[in-house]
């Protein structure tokens, strides 16, 4: 169900505004990069000029849908993102269900919303909690796929549209599909009746799913696969609670030539046995380990990562962040996993 504050506003925000700032969540993924694009080509055309923020590149496979100079990464240009953020009227968050899952760029952001002549903001996002201060419009709803088809009916209802998926560039049509693939793994998690009425009328609209399928689910190294294989192989562990887990250290990174979005989809992997209902895959970073939460019907991972993980998501998807050496996480992991089921 989709609860709002002021949507009705949010077409006069942008219609009154000039300068316009789109964020993406750290750890970019589709549905981040999918959303931020698609509103980035829906402003343009309305004559605006939007640009996106966003802490860390994403995986290269998806170039495709960016365009030319349309992204300022947040740790590499500091000076162009404060900028940027500091000149806007209005502030657009996707994906996410508050300003601080923007990492570390949330600091410009908190000094430009705390200012008197404070932009106008706007919050379009389908996870859990989502926060409504301090933003102008909020626009929720949990019960859709991804931010892509929540953006994809948000955008159809704004006047210039008028419910046409023929008034919406094809650009802003190919980069919301994109999302709406990923984040529902080509359709296998999340699917709500609505998620085919969007995806139906994308394709109407001439965007070219299964090109989309083709760059973002086969455009792997042959270094990936054999890394899966590794860790399944090797690292996967089966505990009598029906849960599955594995680790990705630093040095195996090194060992398989690892680059950025190599691991994506790994911690689905273990759902296809048959008695496992949660999964978990922990990635070593510089600083903290990367968690990565996957469940099956009731088992809710939002409720664990809010638990033992300093993060959250949606029930059956979810991420957090663990500070302790990588050698520590199985003990940790297998107790909490203990507690939580009892
Ligand atoms: P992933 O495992 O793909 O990184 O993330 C799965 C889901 O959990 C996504 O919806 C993502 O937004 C959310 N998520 C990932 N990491 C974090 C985190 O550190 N904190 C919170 N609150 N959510 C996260
Ligand atoms: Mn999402």
């Amino acid at each position: 169900m989709r609860t709002t504050i002021a949507e009705d506003r949010l077409n006069d925000l942008i219609l009154g505004s000039g300068k316009i700032v789109i964020f993406g969540h750290e750890n970019p993924d589709g549905d981040s990069i999918g959303s931020a694009v698609g509103m980035y080509h829906y402003l343009t055309a309305l004559g605006k000029h939007p640009h996106i923020v966003i802490n860390s590149r994403l995986p290269e496979y998806f170039n495709f849908i960016i365009p030319a100079g349309s992204i300022s990464y947040y740790n590499e240009d500091k000076s162009r993102c404060d900028g940027c953020i500091a000149a806007a009227d209005l502030l657009i968050f996707l994906d996410m269900n508050g300003a601080n899952r923007t990492g570390e760029v949330s600091q410009a952001i908190e000094a430009a919303m705390a200012k008197v002549d404070a932009p106008r903001s706007v919050l379009i996002d389908h996870h859990l909690n989502p926060q409504t201060k301090p933003f102008d419009v909020v626009i929720s709803d949990t019960e859709v796929s991804s931010a892509c088809e929540l953006l994809y009916h948000v955008l159809l209802d704004q006047p210039g549209v008028r419910g046409d998926v023929a008034n919406l560039p094809k650009e802003c049509a190919e980069a919301l599909l994109t999302g709406i693939l990923t984040d529902t793994n080509n359709f296998a998690n999340s699917v709500y009746p609505s998620t085919y009425l969007a995806v139906s009328q994308l394709q109407a609209r001439g965007v070219d799913r299964d090109a989309i399928y083709n760059e973002v689910f086969r455009s792997y190294s042959e270094q990936r696969m054999r890394l899966m294989g590794h860790m399944l192989q090797d690292n996967m562990r089966c505990l009598k609670q029906g849960v599955a887990y594995f680790t990705l250290s630093i040095a195996d990174k090194q060992k398989f030539d690892f680059v950025r979005g190599d691991s994506e989809g790994f911690v689905n992997l273990p759902l296809s046995i048959k008695n496992i209902r949660m999964t978990a895959f922990f990635t070593e970073e510089k600083d903290f380990i990367k968690v990565s939460l996957r469940s099956k019907g009731n088992v809710d991972v939002n409720d664990f990562s809010h638990k033992y993980c300093n993060g959250g998501g949606h029930k059956n998807a979810s991420g957090g962040r663990l500070y302790m050496p990588l050698a520590e996480v199985p003990g940790y992991f297998e107790s909490k996993v203990e507690e939580f089921f009892k």
